[in-house]
């Protein structure tokens, strides 16, 4: 079966929209939700974000590979606390190819999200998490990695957008 979502790369206009709040819990937010774990495991990326898929729905899936981690499925998250510890750390973004640059993140945070049943959680994370969570929700907020470069590496950065948009 073919996907009818597709990958949304810079400069899609999706990417800098306020994503919607899930209010059904129904099959058609299993499908989506199906839809854009494919295109993560066909790009090899660790997390996804409903407007990457061009769905602009708060939708997050992850995948870290480790264990406690597979297949993770995150309804309207919200941070709800992040820690006043951050660390810098290299970043990529399947909507920004061949783009890699240092981010200041959080280094653990609360979050608060609905699972596909409907259900609500609260969770504490850490480490690539705890990052990968920040850079998603992010995404549904209209805000792309990108955004968060320091001011010394804007320069740069500028030129490979460019070549993206091109
Ligand atoms: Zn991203």
């Amino acid at each position: 079966m073919t996907n009818k979502y597709k990958l949304q790369v810079y400069p899609a206009l999706v990417l800098k929209q306020r994503a919607k709040e899930v209010l059904d819990f129904n099959q058609d937010l299993k499908e989506k939700t199906d839809a854009m774990f494919e295109i993560m495991y066909e790009y090899n990326g660790i997390g996804l974000a409903g407007n990457q898929a061009g769905i602009a729905e708060r939708i997050v899936v992850v995948d870290l590979g480790k264990e406690q981690d597979q297949g993770r499925v995150f309804i309207n998250p919200e941070i709800i606390e992040a820690g006043a510890d951050r660390e810098s750390s290299e970043e990529g973004c399947l909507s920004f190819p061949d783009i890699y640059e240092p981010v200041m993140r959080s280094k653990a945070i609360k979050i608060k999200y609905v699972d596909l049943q409907g259900n609500s959680h609260e969770e504490e994370m850490d480490g690539l998490l705890a990052r990968c969570l920040q850079h998603e929700v992010d995404h549904l907020n209209g805000i792309v990695f990108v955004d968060r470069v320091s001011k010394a590496r804007k320069i740069g950065l500028k030129k490979k957008l460019r070549n993206l948009a091109n």
